[in-house]
């Protein structure tokens, strides 16, 4: 469904954040990638849609090479949903509901099917009734919760969450990943990484662990998790 093919990644062209980083992720897994502050995720991440195209290596997302041009992009894209760290990187619009219709009318949508998905998706994320509000007057727990409604409201196959549950209240944790398995169980493929060890088995049935550039270790849960 998503392949890495040995990806290398250069910030500036000199400090190396990615050493050449494969991974395989199946159809309707739900992956952990866990790794401290540094160890290069969100660049990672950032490679998973195009938003860098690596130094070197390869993404394949359902068997077709990623590819880098305009409308190539706006295919991948569509696939491949990505919710920032900072909500603050995501959300631009006046309003939580033109933010949530932003990346729907990109596709060409017809006015109709947007509402209907922009209505749907907040509702998912328990902000109904926000429509109308400025996303810069709410909390960041509400704005996670916008942004990551712009990307259901795309209808990704894959969704790609990056530190999803930092800053969160332990309701928050727990209301989120209830989410993320109802979405996992409807078909949707999820990735997202953390570096909040002690979450990863209440979500996660599968880990991928980095460490500085380098993918070191893969496993079911159980096997990561299990004590030597
Ligand atoms: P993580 O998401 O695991 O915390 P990142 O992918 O953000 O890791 O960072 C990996 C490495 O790349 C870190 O050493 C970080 O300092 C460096 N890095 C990240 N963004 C930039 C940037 N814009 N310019 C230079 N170095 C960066
Ligand atoms: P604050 O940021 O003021 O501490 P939050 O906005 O984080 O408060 O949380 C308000 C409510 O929204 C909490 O009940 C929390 O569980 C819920 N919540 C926060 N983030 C999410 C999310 N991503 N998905 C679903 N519910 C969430």
């Amino acid at each position: 469904m998503l392949e890495v093919k040995n990806i290398k990644y250069s910030y500036n062209n000199k400090y190396q954040a990615l050493k050449g980083v494969s991974l395989k992720v199946e159809k309707g897994e739900m992956i952990a990638l866990l790794g401290k502050n540094g160890a290069g995720k969100s660049t990672l991440f950032l490679h998973l849609n195009g938003i860098f195209e690596p130094d070197e290596g390869k993404v394949f997302i359902e068997g077709e090479e990623l590819k880098y041009d305009k409308k190539s992009l706006v295919k991948f894209r569509q696939k491949v949903g990505i919710v920032f760290q900072n909500p603050d990187d995501q959300i631009f619009a006046p309003t939580v509901e033109e933010d949530v219709a932003f990346g729907p009318l990109n596709l060409g949508l017809p006015m109709e099917e947007v509402q209907k998905r922009v209505t749907e998706a907040l509702a998912r994320v328990g902000m109904s009734g926000f429509e109308k509000k400025a996303p810069h007057h709410l909390s960041g727990g509400q704005k996670k919760r916008v942004a990551i409604a712009g990307i259901l409201a795309m209808k990704p196959k894959i969704m790609v969450l990056d530190e999803p549950t930092a800053g969160l209240d332990p309701q928050g944790v727990t209301d989120l990943t209830r989410l993320l398995k109802e979405l996992n169980e409807e078909g949707i493929t999820i990735i997202i990484s953390t570096h909040e060890v002690d979450l990863v088995p209440n979500y996660a049935k599968k880990v991928f662990v980095l460490v500085d550039g380098l993918l070191i270790a893969e496993g079911s849960t159980k096997e990561i998790f299990a004590q030597p």
